[in-house]
């Protein structure tokens, strides 16, 4: 079986971050690195949003960059501007392509479906996999379902994200739609709960009719969807010697939104 020096199991967010910092900074002109990842292909399944309060490496991965916000109840709308630290949305497709086409480069790095397939009893061990004790029904989760939509008739401010919208229909959890708008007719529609897990919240498609339907749009076509779930608790990952949790199974999502994705670029800097 084949050692590494370094095993990073998980070639998600985290994983393929960490991998392309070690990458960039050299560290792995004499060093391995096993990078153990499930799925089938690589395809955008996210689009990661962030505030940009610092440079990051994703300049080119960005679908948009929005300079307000607006906060929406069904009695007043604020719009607040955020030009010093905007608001950036990159396309999760865009940052799996650019972060693979550099490390199938390097000689040093291979990708494995199956951590049995190594010997890993010598290697320093990156770990990206939450354990997550799925028996407490007290977890907070934020869950959430979007589409990414294409209207015939223009029907978005483009400058303006939603950020969120309370004006919907509410039940054991708070709800509200999360609205990226890329172009006039081209916009993100996300119906978010934060709420202990729970399948009756889980029609999510008639809820962003509903939605759509209320905003005066019925003509339109669904290009894309994604879904999550995301932990608004720390996972129960044990700490072991050569082994790191990083990502959320190492306790990098922001409890009180769900935000994680700026928090790795910033970590996984190198400072050669
Ligand atoms: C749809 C979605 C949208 C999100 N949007 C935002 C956002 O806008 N802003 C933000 O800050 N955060 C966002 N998040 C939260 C967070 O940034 C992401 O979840 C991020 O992908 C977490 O990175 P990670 O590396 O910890 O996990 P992941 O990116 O999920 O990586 C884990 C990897 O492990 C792989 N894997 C699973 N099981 C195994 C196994 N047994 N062996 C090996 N590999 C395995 C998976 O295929 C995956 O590639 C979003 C989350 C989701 C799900």
């Amino acid at each position: 079986m084949k050692e590494y020096d370094f095993v990073i199991v998980g070639g998600g967010c985290a994983g393929l971050s960490l991998a392309y910092e070690l990458d960039t900074h050299n560290k792995l002109n004499d060093k391995t690195l096993a990078i153990v990842e499930t799925r089938e292909e690589y395809k955008r399944d996210k689009t990661w949003s962030f505030w940009r309060v610092n440079e990051h490496n994703f300049n080119d991965c960005i679908k948009k960059s929005w300079k307000q916000f607006s906060i929406k109840t069904n009695s007043e709308t604020k719009v607040i501007k955020c030009d010093q630290f905007p608001y950036e949305s990159i396309d999760s497709g865009l940052f799996y392509n650019k972060i693979n086409t550099r490390l199938k480069k390097n000689k040093n790095i291979k990708f494995f479906k199956d951590i049995n397939d190594l010997n890993t009893s010598k290697s320093f061990i990156f770990n990206s996999l939450p354990t997550v004790n799925e028996d407490n029904d007290n977890n907070l989760w934020q869950l959430f379902h979007g589409v990414e939509i294409e209207t015939r008739e223009d029907c978005f401010n483009e400058s303006t994200v939603n950020l969120m919208d309370f004006n919907c229909e509410q039940r054991d959890g708070v709800h509200f739609f999360y609205v990226l708008p890329f172009s006039k007719n081209r916009a993100m529609i996300e119906s978010t709960w934060l709420s202990k897990k729970n399948d009756s919240l889980k029609d999510y498609e008639s809820q962003i009719k509903i939605y759509l339907n209320d905003l005066g749009i019925k003509d339109y076509k669904i290009n894309y969807r994604e879904e999550g779930a995301i932990p608004l608790f720390y996972p129960i990952n044990r700490k072991e010697n050569n082994k790191i949790n990083i990502g959320t199974a190492g306790g990098m999502t922001r409890l009180s939104t769900g935000y994680t994705f700026f928090k790795y670029s910033r970590t996984f800097k190198i400072y050669s």
